[in-house]
């Protein structure tokens, strides 16, 4: 615990540092309350022992200073003085004082005061221990709700957070925001054939070339099984319609490779929508992307459909 004194008599400010220092605690000097000021600004106090009557700023302003400016630790304040009278008590408490000592300072009471505040101090840094913990766990169960465990992508719950987001931002900045549903093609077939295990690798293996592919303010989740949904903002129908093929091109020339050599091709098909009057909101995107997809796959698979040209690509 570091303690500050600020008193500007040299001799009682010497007296009661090497106190201080004698009860094991880190002390630093201020002459007075100004010094006091930038001192606590600076540096971490835990505890203040301060004189009312100083030049500049005195005891009492010091201690309301530091109430009203909200420092990141709690600072215990005592006050240290000749000002015996009731009155000059309720004035120092009120002014925000923890504590109130009266000169000359008796050694045994200030040990004994000393100890109140580390107490204090150590229970505000459990508290703030505990805090952060909370925070940690906090962020990491958010990070769970948003997110696939398999793939590492955005869930679907994360995807609609960041897909409300932007279209709140395209309908602010009057940019377009374009969505791509992308569904593996006969992906039953890749479970059939060769079990589930392998499976999620081709999923996973999807997951980080469509990573590879997008700019770096695209989004890309696991929409559900094996249907991903992509954030395009800013993305015109051409722009959307070209990436949605170097996706699908990406996948189909990089096959997953077997431990034993063996390699599969995965194919998708890709529907596209972009925001406009007509598709004002995120159900109406996903709803025409779905759309779009459908075509895609009615068509024959592995291709791009935009909801927009509703023709193959
Ligand atoms: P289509 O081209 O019409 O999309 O055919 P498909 O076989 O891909 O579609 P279907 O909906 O018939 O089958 C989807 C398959 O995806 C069935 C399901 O078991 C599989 N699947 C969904 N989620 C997972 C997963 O997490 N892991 C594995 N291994 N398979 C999954
Ligand atoms: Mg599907
Ligand atoms: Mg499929």
């Amino acid at each position: 615990m570091r303690v500050l004194v600020a008193d500007d008599d040299p001799l009682v400010c010497h007296a009661v540092c090497a106190l201080v220092r004698a009860f094991g605690y880190e002390v630093l000097i201020a002459e007075d309350g100004l010094q006091a000021w930038e001192i606590i600004q600076r540096e971490a106090i835990a505890l203040l022992i301060t004189d009312w009557q100083m030049p500049g700023l005195d005891g009492p302003s010091l201690i309301r200073r530091i109430r009203a400016a909200h420092l990141p630790h709690y600072i215990s304040c005592l006050l240290l003085t000749v000002r015996d009278q009731r009155t000059d008590r309720i004035h120092g408490l009120d002014a925000g004082a923890d504590d109130y000592l009266v000169k000359p300072v008796d050694p045994d009471e200030l040990r004994a005061r000393l100890a109140v505040a580390s107490r204090i101090f150590h229970l505000e840094q459990d508290l703030r221990e505990a805090n952060m913990r909370l925070q940690e766990l906090a962020n990491e169960f958010q990070y769970q709700a948003d997110h696939d465990p398999l793939t590492g992508l955005l869930n679907r719950q994360g995807l609609v957070s960041h897909a409300n987001l932007e279209l709140n931002r395209a309908k602010r900045t009057g940019q377009m925001l374009a969505i791509a549903l992308l569904d593996i093609d006969h992906f039953k077939q890749v479970n059939d054939r060769y079990g589930h295990i392998i499976g999620d690798q081709a999923l996973i293996h999807v997951a980080s070339l469509l990573r590879g592919v997008l700019r770096s303010y695209d989004r890309v989740g696991r929409w559900g099984g094996e249907e991903f949904l992509v954030l395009l903002p800013g993305t015109s129908v051409e722009a959307s319609c070209r990436i949605a093929e170097r996706m699908r091109e990406q996948i189909a020339a990089q096959p997953l490779v077997l431990p034993n050599h063996q390699q599969i091709v995965l194919h998708m098909s890709i529907g596209v929508a972009n925001t406009s009057a007509e598709l004002p909101d995120l159900d109406a995107l996903v709803a025409a992307a779905d759309h779009a997809l459908y075509a895609a796959k009615h068509n024959g698979r592995n291709r791009v459909v935009c909801y927009a040209h509703l023709s193959p690509i």
